[in-house]
């Protein structure tokens, strides 16, 4: 079978290079199959020169540039990928360099953003890849200007909010999806084709209610798991582009990298009859606002609003939060002092948090320290 019975747009660039057996027109291909750079990828048969050639036409999109999004990105560009466009909205921090190795002390001290500082990098390693770096935060109102000329989408986020956002966009414009995560020793990765396979809202329903999820910043993450994350999210990239993904192989595999426990977990062909996306066609996080910020002018800070009301245990709450800065709670609101920025969350979710005016920094913060 062909991957483009289990995925891809009917327009895809890579079906249309398939059939031409040659690489699409217009489209700008770096790396050349005569590239002694190539020779142990091609020489590995379920790529060969076809799909050495398809890795040269793809057009894949990196939502995210953090500890999964560098390893990927720096994977695919040492690969031969044609175009690989990185969004992402943080700067480089120096509790990044435990784990996303694409960055360096200098980096940090020179507040680089990560989407440049990967950039840099990347040119570098693979000067031949058309790179597309950009500063931004991807949300309702900016997702589809990143997805909509891409052949996949590569989910390297730290937040379930902005997940179900590119969820819904990518079933708006069938582009498949790699779904792909770690915090602790735990990671999981999961490709998503719309139409063909179940979407995150076959599978999780709705959005965590907010200080449901563990993240990195409250539970920590080893670096061994986000590379094995960052590697098999790679893996289904390259199958997906040189042709070998078949519907039996659209899985959940999740690993724990502590006690070495690998799981692949049957996820069916079909999406779910009651989900809202796959079902219905409503594109709830994409057209709605799961969590709406409002600037509070003059008061140098921003209001967050989730669309799911949590029910938050505040003294649980304070003991993950803890590692921000100094917490006083009471069984109304919780606050955590965490300079330059102070954060208040309310027993429903509803946040603020003070030190900023800018919507993207405070839902920056707040999916950090409350986790959504
Ligand atoms: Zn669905």
């Amino acid at each position: 079978m062909q991957h483009d019975d289990v995925g891809g747009p009917s327009d895809s660039p890579i079906k249309e290079a398939r059939e031409a057996g040659v690489p699409p027109v217009g489209r700008t291909v770096g790396p050349t199959l005569n590239d002694d750079r190539y020779s142990r990828q091609v020489r590995f048969a379920p790529i060969g020169e076809d799909g050495q050639r398809r890795i040269a036409a793809a057009r894949v999109v990196l939502i995210g540039a953090g500890a999964i999004g560098s390893v990927t990105a720096d994977l695919l560009v040492r690969a031969g990928c044609g175009f690989v466009r990185i969004v992402d909205r943080d700067f480089v921090d120096l509790s990044n360099l435990q784990r996303q190795s694409l960055y360096e002390e200098d980096d940090v001290s020179r507040n680089l953003p990560k989407a440049v500082a990967a950039e840099a990098k990347l040119r570098r390693i693979n000067s031949s890849v058309q790179i597309e770096a950009v500063v931004d935060d991807v949300n309702p109102s900016t997702v589809e200007d990143y997805i909509h000329d891409v052949d996949l989408v590569l989910d390297a986020l730290d937040n379930f909010e902005t997940r179900f956002v590119v969820n819904d966009a990518c079933a708006k414009h069938s582009r498949p999806w790699i779904y792909a995560a770690a915090v602790g020793s735990y990671g999981l990765v999961m490709p998503v084709i719309a139409g063909k396979s179940p979407c995150l809202r076959c599978m999780l329903g709705s959005l965590p209610a907010p200080g449901t999820s563990p993240t990195c910043d409250t539970a920590g993450v080893i670096a061994p798991i986000t590379h094995i994350v960052a590697s098999i999210q790679t893996t289904e990239a390259l199958r997906f582009i040189c042709g070998g993904m078949q519907p039996e192989n659209l899985r959940l595999i999740t690993y724990d990298v502590w006690g070495h426990n690998f799981r692949q977990i049957e996820v069916g062909r079909e999406a779910m009859a009651t989900c809202p996306v796959c079902a219905e066609g409503r594109l709830e996080y994409l057209n709605g606002n799961p969590l709406r910020t409002i600037t509070l002018c003059g008061r140098n800070a921003v209001q967050l609003i989730p669309a799911v009301k949590g029910d938050l245990d505040l003294a649980d709450l304070s003991k993950s939060v803890s590692v921000f800065g100094a917490v006083q709670f009471n069984e109304f609101l919780l606050k955590c002092v965490s300079p330059p920025y102070e954060l208040t969350v309310f027993k429903d979710g509803r946040a603020i948090v003070k030190g900023t005016e800018e919507p993207a920094i405070a839902r920056s913060v707040y999916s950090k320290m409350i986790g959504m």
